[in-house]
């Protein structure tokens, strides 16, 4: 299995389609899944090409990690949750969509369940999540 460069998170990191953007570094990119299943749903992705976890190398997998970290603290404390859940998938069989790695970043409350998955987001509502998320990085 290849990586193709056509992907549509290539597609977000090269800004030739937008994406509600909360954070970069050198090695790392994230921002609003546009199907949230909670509200805050987020995705990180390493900026270079890796399919998924599986051909990932040691240092993307920990640069990823270093910032899902980051962006856990900043939903919890954006939406007073309770508790963040981490999803990745790899390959079709493993549940992938989009075949470039990517963690999925979930703030959970008590006693909430996921939404069903594949409802698209309105959009004004995912630009003021994506602002809370952006404000309590900064503190
Ligand atoms: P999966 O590969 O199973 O993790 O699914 C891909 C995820 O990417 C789903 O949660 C989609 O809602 C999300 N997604 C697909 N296209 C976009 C996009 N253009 N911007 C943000 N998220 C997306």
């Amino acid at each position: 299995m290849s990586y193709d460069s056509n992907n549509i998170f290539a597609k977000i990191l090269r800004g030739e389609i937008p994406s509600f953007k909360l954070y970069e570094d050198d090695w790392t990119f994230a921002f609003m899944d546009i199907m949230p299943r909670a509200d805050g749903h987020l995705l990180v992705i390493p900026k270079e090409p890796a399919r998924n976890m599986l051909d990932a190398s040691p240092a993307q997998l920990a640069n990823c990690m270093a910032t899902v970290q980051k962006l856990s603290h900043a939903v919890m404390e954006a939406f007073g949750a309770d508790g963040v859940t981490l999803q990745q998938f790899n390959e079709e069989a493993g549940g992938q969509e989009v075949y470039h790695l990517h963690f999925h970043v979930l703030p959970r409350h008590d006693d909430v369940a996921l939404r069903p998955p594949g409802k698209m987001a309105d959009m004004d509502v995912l630009k003021r999540n994506a602002d809370k998320i952006i404000a309590a990085l900064k503190d």
